[in-house]
């Protein structure tokens, strides 16, 4: 993650940062040339995606914040996936399989289905007008 000034096309100096221990986290960035100062502040969420991330600021990765807020949000488990199902899943680009994931999931949940098969991921496909997922 870089900063910078638009005017100097500068890359901006890390300033300082703080982390008043509320889960958000406070950056600033000068300008070497104008010394324009920008500042950076992310919510508990941010930060927690910024740490898990392995961004570094300042030079120095962001200690890791506790995961419970991730725990929370974690479903209850859904169908199982049959093998064929599992080896499309995995054809799904890395960056949206999660999402694809817990579509195909919510989809078997609310109509009881217990195993996720390519077949079902068809219907399911063609339900929800998702093509090409
Ligand atoms: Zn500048």
């Amino acid at each position: 993650m870089k900063f910078l000034c638009v005017e100097c096309d500068q890359q901006m100096a890390f300033g300082e940062r703080q982390l008043p221990g509320d889960g958000t986290l406070a950056a600033t960035f000068k300008c070497p040339k104008c010394g324009r100062v920008v500042a950076m502040l992310t919510n508990p969420m941010e930060t927690q995606l910024v740490s898990s991330l392995g961004v570094e600021i300042g030079g120095r990765t962001v200690p890791a914040q506790p995961f419970e807020m991730i725990d929370t949000m974690t479903p209850p488990p859904g169908p199982s996936w049959s093998t064929d199902a599992q080896e499309r899943l995995g054809r799904v680009p890395n960056f949206v399989r999660g999402m694809v994931k817990k579509i195909y999931a919510d989809y078997a949940k609310e109509r009881r289905i217990t195993e996720s098969t390519p077949a079902g991921m068809d219907t399911a496909r063609a339900e929800l007008g998702l093509e090409g997922m």
